[in-house]
C-alpha cells in the first residue's frame, strides 16, 4: 500500500476547533483507533507566548467560541492479530473548571475513554501493553485506577522512559497494582510488534514518540512534541508547558523531518479533530493536511 488510510466520523463546525471523535486508521496490518476521553482548552497567546494577537485574528477557525484552542485528550489503541497496545490513557473521570486549572488552560475534562474503548470492542482488561508518551495528568488518567479499583487496566505491562518513571510521583494506590508491570523503553526499542520508540525530549525530560509500521506505511505518534497543527509551520515557538524549550524545538524539528518522509502520517493526540494527518508543503508553506 502507499500509506496509511483513514475512516472518520464527521461532525459540525471547523474540525480545527472541536475535539476529536473516535477515528480509525489502517497502517499495514495494524489497526489504529483514536479513543476520545475529553478535551482541554488552551489560551492561544499564553500557550504560545511568541505568537501575536494579529496572528490569531487570521486563525479564527482554530479557536472555539470562547477564543481557546481545543486540545483533544484521549488515547490511541493499536491492534494486531488480537493483541492490543494503548498509547496514553486520557485524563480520567474528572472535570476541572477554568478557574481551577493553571493559567494557560481553560476547562480540562475527561471521562469518556471507557465508552470509547467499548465502542472499539475492547475493555481495559483486554489491553496487553500501556505505553506512555510522558506521565502528565492528561496522559495517565485512566491507567492507575483513577475511576476506582476496577476502572483501570489490570493485566497490562506499563511502558515509559526511565526518566519519566524516575520523575513521577507514583500514587500510593497504584504501587501494588504496578508491582512487576513497569518497563522502561528508549530510542529504537520495539515495545509492541511494529511499534518502535523515538526519544523526543523537551516537553518533558523523558518524552517518547512512537513510530508505528515500517517502509511506505508508517504513523508517527508525536505525543506533546506539538499541541496544535499550526506548529508545523512554527516549530520554533515555545509551548507554555515545555520543560526545556530549546530541546523541545530540536525534537519538533526531528519529528517534522520524519513526517516529511514518504508514506508517513502523523498522530497528534492534542490536534483538535484532525488527530491524523500528513505534513505537506505548498506555496503557503508547510502545513498539517488532515487525513479524511
Ligand atoms: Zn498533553
Amino acid at each position: 500500500m502507499t500509506g496509511p488510510t483513514s475512516q472518520t466520523h464527521s461532525g459540525a463546525g471547523s474540525p480545527f476547533s472541536r475535539a476529536s471523535s473516535l477515528r480509525t486508521l489502517t497502517c499495514g496490518d495494524l489497526r489504529l483507533t483514536y479513543l476520545p476521553d475529553g478535551y482541554v482548552q488552551l489560551h492561544p497567546l499564553s500557550w504560545f507566548p511568541e505568537s501575536s494577537p494579529d496572528y490569531w485574528q487570521d486563525k479564527r477557525d482554530h479557536l472555539d467560541a470562547e477564543g481557546f484552542l481545543i486540545g483533544s485528550v484521549g488515547g490511541l489503541l493499536v491492534e494486531q492479530d488480537g493483541r492490543a497496545l494503548l498509547i496514553d490513557t486520557g485524563f480520567g473521570p474528572h472535570r476541572i473548571p477554568a478557574e481551577h486549572t493553571i493559567p494557560p488552560l481553560g476547562r480540562l475534562e475527561g471521562g469518556s475513554l471507557p465508552d470509547s474503548l467499548s465502542a472499539a470492542g475492547r475493555t481495559f482488561s483486554s489491553i496487553d501493553t500501556i505505553a506512555f508518551t510522558h506521565l502528565h495528568d492528561d496522559h495517565v488518567g485512566w491507567a492507575f485506577g483513577a475511576g476506582g479499583a476496577d476502572a483501570g487496566p489490570v493485566h497490562a505491562r506499563y511502558v515509559a522512559s526511565e526518566k519519566e518513571w524516575q520523575g513521577w510521583n507514583m500514587p500510593r494506590s497504584a504501587a501494588s497494582r504496578l508491582r512487576g508491570r513497569i518497563e522502561t523503553a528508549g530510542d529504537g526499542d520495539e515495545i509492541f510488534p511494529g511499534v518502535t520508540v523515538m526519544a523526543t525530549p523537551g516537553h518533558t525530560a523523558g518524552h517518547l514518540s512512537y513510530l508505528i509500521g515500517s517502509g511506505s506505511s508508517r504513523v508517527l505518534v508525536i505525543g506533546d512534541v506539538m499541541h496544535s497543527p499550526l506548529q508545523v509551520a512554527r516549530p520554533q515557538w515555545r509551548a507554555a508547558s515545555d520543560a526545556d524549550p530549546a530541546e523541545a524545538v530540536r525534537s519538533r524539528r526531528r519529528v517534522l523531518r520524519e513526517l516529511r518522509r514518504p508514506g508517513t502520517a502523523g498522530f497528534g493526540g492534542h490536534f483538535a479533530d484532525v488527530v491524523f494527518g500528513n505534513v505537506t508543503e505548498d506555496s503557503a508553506g508547510p502545513h498539517w493536511q488532515p487525513l479524511r
